[in-house]
């Protein structure tokens, strides 16, 4: 497992937290009652995400594609991703899951700062290469990013 809390929490973190606990009030998940909350950093605007439960399961979107998916709606994407917060109620802090990993990947990178908590306050600080190390991209995905 990645280290943990080898970094510690910046006020941009904070911050990124305080919106990721107010994202997860808006959580829609009435099958699970499983609310998550992200907060996604793209240059410094601050976009937030829950995650949104449907009838058919297969529908369902987590709270970090959620708030990375705004982010490109609300046209601040072509910002770096730095950063992504992540709360639920876990034991643990919150991990996102393997299809959130691959967007978070393509977005930010494998230095992309990933701050995952739970409703206890439990930090994790990690990068997004321990999340998901040898990452797949498309080479011209990648060379387009290092014109930009
Ligand atoms: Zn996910």
């Amino acid at each position: 497992m990645a280290a943990r809390k080898t970094e510690r929490l910046t006020p941009s973190d904070r911050a990124l937290l305080v919106a990721a606990r107010a994202a997860r009030e808006h959580a829609h998940a009435p099958w699970s009652q499983f609310k998550v909350g992200a907060a996604a950093l793209f240059g410094d605007t601050i976009v937030p995400g829950c995650n949104v439960e449907f009838d058919v399961y297969g529908l369902t979107n987590c709270a970090e594609r959620t708030a990375v998916f705004a982010a490109f709606a609300h046209g601040v994407a072509t910002q770096p991703l730095t950063a992504m917060a992540v709360i639920a109620d876990t034991p643990e802090p919150a991990s996102p899951c393997g299809a959130c990993r691959q967007v978070m990947f393509e977005c930010g990178g494998p230095e992309l700062r990933v701050i995952l908590t739970n409703t206890r306050g439990d930090v994790r600080i990690t990068r997004m290469r321990n999340l998901l190390p040898d990452g797949f991209r498309l080479e011209k995905k990648a060379a387009r990013r290092r014109k930009a």
